[in-house]
């Protein structure tokens, strides 16, 4: 059995004195999982244990009750009459973090271990790696068991919860989406984002797995698989669905990748101008947060929009296999700031419309898989020569790296440059699962930076790489990582770091004597926006429509 999880995020409604309660339900909950987490660390052998003899073994120690009179500690101490539901979830947070922080120091006492015999053998460096310490401080979401919540319907859900001075019924208006039938509902959990509550709920879709890629093209020639070929430019995405026996059945372009590109440039063009009236930049201060936030907002919605509509498609056509090629090496590109900022986040886009589309199509028993990127737009999907690519109205000859249109010499094939690439990807796919050993891609090598840290080996990232950087490459730019402004500013960084511009910029010379008050009271730093739920709510509506 296979199953997929997808959370449901309702923003809550409640009056101003729910909103103390909630926190003091918060609190409470988090010391009764600290105080379990404590009981733990005294009685380390209950980790041996499974997670319901653990919960059982735990309350025997803690909880009295009419067999056991006096508990060895008892929870009482800290809190009374805590409810058995409230107490079994805080019991589980507590064994749940438990259980990680003591496979962490596993893991760092085995490290040790080996590089102390190392050390006996080889004469290395000492081991200076520090061990993993338990939880500080406890921030986690309260999740409501069943006892513990109540009369749920679209709109409204009652939750029990410690007031600070006792345990009370109230009742929430959830907002948002509603929760669709036909699925298992989990125990919905209480979080905050911000100022603001929100009521999570995980839902559970069972299904039986889908057979592997090879499995299903090698037994069945009529499995249908969508191939998908990114772009930067005009259309984002141009998927294509054939069989395994090389039927072309379908072909969908996704297009507004200019809409999108030009908006980002205007924003990075904005920051860049503002940057130039500023100057310096103060540390660990992000600068044009709002615009910040705006570019982030719309590229997420965009890889959003993007992958669920690849699913859709894929869906539609019955194909039950997703091809996507690796991403290549970023190119950087040359010109403005605008120019090579907006060309970065177009490239990472791609990274992340690959993620979204991967578990969106599991939740549709889609299996995703990348392949080979080697030339993908440079050979002709009917007899895999080299093509020729030209635009329109441009003469047929040569190879003019983004353009629309490929003709094929060899076999006269004519078309469109990116449906030619996704044919192609498709194809690979079937080649390689048909004769798996060949054009496999590497397995993902793990991050230079933990690898040394697990053990003590350095190697470069580069070095281990063998052809292909891993999909985390693209997520390591999650952030504002921009390159320099006119190359003198600092980078912007999701947490900038220290690092102050060396030179002083002359502030006045460098602004036009045309500029107007209000221009230049609307430029460079603007307030930062604090929390990420307030950078949600401002740019809740988009500033670019687009009719999908
Ligand atoms: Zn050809």
């Amino acid at each position: 059995m296979a199953k997929a999880i997808t959370t449901i995020r309702q923003s809550l409604n409640y009056q101003s004195q729910h909103a103390d309660y909630l926190a003091a339900n918060h609190a409470l909950f988090n010391r009764v999982v600290a105080f379990y987490f404590e009981v733990i660390q005294a009685h380390e052998k209950v980790l041996d244990l499974s997670t319901k003899e653990a919960l059982t073994a735990l309350e025997t120690l803690t909880h009295a009750t009419s067999k056991n009179r006096a508990p060895v500690i008892p929870l009482t101490e800290i809190a009374q009459d805590v409810p058995a539901m409230f107490r079994r979830a805080a019991i589980n947070a507590a064994l749940g973090s438990a259980r990680s922080f003591y496979s962490s120091l596993k893991k760092w006492r085995t490290r040790r271990e080996k590089a102390e015999a190392e050390k006996a053998r080889k004469g290395k460096k000492k081991f200076t790696e520090r061990p993993p310490v338990p939880p500080r401080t406890w921030n986690k979401s309260v999740p409501f068991y069943a006892g513990q919540w109540k009369e749920r319907t679209d709109s409204s859900i009652l939750l029990k919860v410690w007031t600070g001075t006792c345990w009370s019924w109230i009742k929430v208006r959830t907002l948002g989406r509603g929760l669709p039938d036909g699925v298992e509902m989990g125990s919905p959990s209480l979080v905050r984002r911000g100022k603001q509550w929100w009521l999570h709920t995980p839902l559970e879709k069972k299904f039986g797995s889908p057979a592997k890629i090879e499995q299903q093209v090698t037994t069945n020639v009529h499995t249908r698989i969508c191939a998908v070929d990114l772009n930067l430019d005009t259309h984002l995405a141009v998927c294509t669905v054939q069989t395994v026996e090389g039927t072309i059945l379908a072909t969908r372009f996704i297009g507004h990748g200019r809409e999108i590109s030009g908006f980002r440039k205007q924003q990075f063009g904005r920051i860049a101008r503002n940057r130039a009236k500023t100057g310096i930049i103060g540390e660990g201060e992000q600068d044009n947060a709002d615009l910040w936030c705006k570019i982030k907002q719309v590229d997420e919605q965009i890889a959003h929009l993007v992958s669920a509509r690849i699913v859709q498609f894929a869906q539609e056509q019955e194909a039950t296999i997703l091809v996507f090629e690796h991403l290549g090496n970023l190119k950087p590109e040359k010109g403005k700031y605008s120019r090579r900022g907006n060309s970065k986040r177009a490239f990472w886009m791609k990274g992340r419309i690959f993620t979204y589309a991967k578990y969106k199509a599991w939740n549709e028993k889609i299996i995703t898989s990348r392949v080979n990127p080697r030339n993908t737009s440079r050979e002709c999907h009917r007899c895999h020569r080299l093509v020729i690519r030209y635009n329109a109205g441009q003469p047929m000859e040569g190879y003019t790296p983004g353009a629309s249109l490929v003709l094929c010499e060899h076999c006269s094939m004519q078309g469109h440059a990116d449906r030619n690439a996704s044919l192609v990807i498709g194809q690979r796919l079937i080649a390689r699962s048909q004769e798996p050993r060949k054009e496999k891609p590497p397995a993902p090598v793990r991050r230079a930076g933990r690898e040394s840290k697990d053990s003590g080996v350095v190697l470069s990232q580069d070095a281990k790489r063998e052809s292909r950087p891993s999909p985390d490459d693209a997520r390591h730019g999650d952030g504002n990582g921009h390159g320099t402004a006119q190359g003198r500013r600092r980078r912007m960084g999701a947490s900038p770091l220290s690092y102050s511009s060396p030179t002083p910029p002359a502030t006045g010379v460098r602004a036009t004597p045309s500029l107007s008050g209000k221009r230049l009271r609307r430029s460079g730093r603007s307030r930062s926006v604090s929390t990420e739920a307030e950078c949600h709510m401002q740019h809740r509506r988009w500033p670019i429509r687009m009719v999908w």
